[in-house]
C-alpha cells in the first residue's frame, strides 16, 4: 500500500541518479515527475535520461511525467586566466562586453553582450547568486566600470542578476530552441521556461513546442518558471497563458531580494489555483541533504510550509541531480509532505457556496467535490480524457483521493503533477454505462474500494469527448 499523499514530488535528474536502479527506486518512493535540466548536458544525455525515465517508471509500475527545463537567457560573465579571482570590496572591477583576454583583477568579458545597454551608473549587479555585489559607476561604450561592494571569489562563467529587474536578454535562446526540439522528440510532457517576463514569453514557447511536437500528436505542457522582478506584476497574464508556474526561488531572490520570497511565494500559488492552473515550488528545499543524510528542521518546515500554502509540488535540484542520498531525500520529502497534509484544515476549501460556474464540466467536477465531501465519500473518480476536470478538482483540498482515469498515456502522465490526483490508465468503453462499470472494477481490483464504500464518478456522454463531461453519479459498491 502506497503512502497516500497528495502533494506531488518533482527530482531532477543529474549525475548522481542517472542510474536505472536508483531512478526506479526514486519512483516508487515518490517521485512524480523527472526533471531534465537543459542548463547541463547534451541532447543526447536528454534523451537517453528519458529512455531511463520510461523505462524505471514502467518497472516500478507508476507513470511519471517529464519536465524539460530550458536553460533560457544565461547572463554570465566569461572566463579568467587563472579560473577565478579574488575581489576585495572597494576594489574597482570592469565587466567588458568586448573583452576578448581571459579575465582578471582589474576585469572580465562577458557573455551576455546587451549588458552594457541594460544598466545605468547607480545600479546594482548581483554575481554568482548574490555571493558578489557589485555597484555600477559608469558606462563607457562596450564598459561597464563597477565598484566591489560585497567582495568573494569570482570563478569563471558565473551568473550575473541585476537587483530589481530590467535585464533585456529574450526568454528563448537559439539552444531553447534546439532543445525544445529534442524534447518533443521524446514527448516531454511539461516544458518549463526560464526567465519569461511576460505573457509573449510563454506564447513564443507555446507555439515553437507546438510546432516542434506536431509530427508526434503531442502536446506539451508548460510552466512559466517566475524568477525575473519583471514577471511578478505581469504574474496574472504569464498565468493565463501557461498551464503552470513554478516558483524559482533561486533566482528569484537574487533579482527581488531574499525576504520578498516568502510572500510571494505565498501569492503565486493562491493565484494559481485560483486561475486553475499548477504550481510547483522550487530551490534549496532540502538543500543540506546533498550533503548530509537528514535535513535541517529549516528545511523540513519549509516544506511543510510549501504545502500548507498549497502547492501542487515541491521540487528538489541539486538534492537529487548531484547529492550524495538522492533516494533519502525523495523519501524524507515524502513524509514531511504527508504529515504536513494530514495538519490541513480543509472546511473553508470544500465550501463553493459562493462561487458560480459557467461551464457544465466545471460544475459537475464542483458538484462531486462538494457531494462527496458531505457524503463522506472514499473517492472522487474522474472519467477524463484531457485532464481537465481532475485539474478543477484538485484546485480544492478536500482530503478525498481523486482517481482520474484516463485512457490516454500522455494525460495520465501530465496528471502525475496535479495535487491529490492519482491517474490510471484505463481503455474506456464508448458506452458510458459499460465505462462505469468497468472503472469500478478497476477500482475494485486495485482495492481502491471496498463493497459497502460511497464513491463520486463524473463522466461526459459521449465518452472520449474533451471537455465534455457532464454526469455525476454516485455509487455504493455492491
Ligand atoms: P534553475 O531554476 O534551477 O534552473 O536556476 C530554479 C530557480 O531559479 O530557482
Ligand atoms: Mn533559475
Amino acid at each position: 500500500m502506497q503512502l497516500l499523499r497528495a502533494t506531488k514530488i518533482v527530482a531532477t535528474l543529474g549525475p548522481a541518479s542517472s542510474d536505472p536502479q536508483l531512478l526506479e527506486q526514486m519512483i516508487r518512493e515518490g517521485v512524480n515527475v523527472v526533471r531534465l535540466n537543459f542548463s547541463h548536458g547534451k541532447a543526447q544525455d536528454h534523451i537517453d535520461r528519458a529512455t531511463m525515465v520510461r523505462e524505471a517508471a514502467q518497472r516500478a509500475g507508476r507513470e511519471v511525467a517529464i519536465m524539460a527545463d530550458l536553460q533560457g537567457p544565461k547572463i554570465r560573465v566569461g572566463k579568467f586566466a587563472q579560473g577565478k579571482v579574488w575581489l576585495e570590496p572597494g576594489a574597482s572591477f570592469v565587466l567588458d562586453a568586448s573583452r576578448t583576454e581571459p579575465g582578471d583583477l582589474q576585469g572580465v568579458g562577458l557573455d551576455y553582450k546587451e549588458l552594457p545597454r541594460d544598466v545605468k551608473p547607480g545600479d546594482t549587479l548581483l554575481l554568482n547568486d548574490g555571493l558578489i555585489v557589485l555597484t555600477v559607476e559608469a558606462v563607457r561604450g562596450d564598459a561597464v566600470h563597477t565598484t566591489v561592494k560585497l567582495g568573494g571569489e569570482l570563478s569563471n562563467n558565473k551568473g550575473i542578476n541585476k537587483q530589481g529587474g530590467g535585464l533585456t536578454a529574450p526568454a528563448l535562446t537559439a539552444k531553447d530552441m534546439e532543445d525544445i526540439k529534442t524534447a518533443m522528440g521524446f514527448q516531454a510532457d511539461y516544458v518549463a521556461v526560464s526567465f519569461p517576463k511576460n505573457a509573449i514569453d510563454m506564447e513564443m514557447a507555446r507555439q515553437l513546442c507546438n510546432v516542434a511536437a506536431a509530427e508526434y500528436g503531442h502536446r506539451p505542457a508548460l510552466i512559466a518558471k517566475i524568477e525575473r522582478a519583471e514577471a511578478i506584476p505581469r504574474l496574472e497574464e504569464i498565468l493565463r497563458v501557461s498551464d503552470g508556474i513554478m516558483v524559482a526561488r533561486g533566482d528569484l531572490a537574487v533579482e527581488v531580494g531574499n525576504a520578498a520570497v516568502p510572500a510571494l511565494q505565498k501569492k503565486m500559488i493562491t493565484m494559481a489555483r485560483e486561475m486553475d492552473k499548477v504550481v510547483i515550488t522550487a530551490t534549496q528545499m532540502m538543500e543540506s541533504m546533498i550533503t548530509n543524510p537528514v535535513p535541517t528542521r529549516a528545511e523540513v518546515s519549509d516544506v511543510a510550509n510549501a504545502v500548507l500554502d498549497g502547492t501542487d509540488a515541491v521540487m528538489l535540484s541539486a538534492e537529487t541531480a548531484a547529492g550524495k542520498y538522492p533516494l533519502e531525500t525523495v523519501r524524507e520529502m515524502a513524509n514531511i509532505c504527508a504529515a504536513a497534509e494530514a495538519a490541513e484544515d480543509v472546511k473553508r476549501d470544500a465550501d463553493f457556496t459562493g462561487r458560480t460556474f459557467g461551464r457544465i464540466d466545471q460544475s459537475i467536477a464542483m458538484g462531486a467535490l462538494f457531494t462527496a465531501h458531505h457524503l463522506g465519500a472514499k473517492t472522487i473518480v474522474a472519467l477524463t480524457d484531457s485532464g481537465s476536470t481532475a485539474l478543477w478538482m484538485s484546485r480544492h483540498r478536500i482530503h478525498i483521493p481523486i482517481y482520474a482515469l484516463t485512457p490516454k498515456v500522455a494525460t495520465q502522465r501530465k496528471m502525475a503533477l496535479y495535487r491529490n490526483v492519482r491517474p490510471l490508465l484505463m481503455d474506456t468503453s464508448a458506452d458510458r454505462d459499460t465505462a462505469l462499470e468497468q472503472a469500478e472494477i478497476h477500482l475494485k481490483a486495485r482495492q481502491i474500494v471496498q463493497p459497502g464504500d460511497i464513491y463520486a464518478i463524473t463522466c461526459g456522454e459521449p465518452m472520449g469527448a474533451p471537455g465534455g463531461t457532464n454526469m455525476l453519479k454516485i455509487c455504493r459498491v455492491a
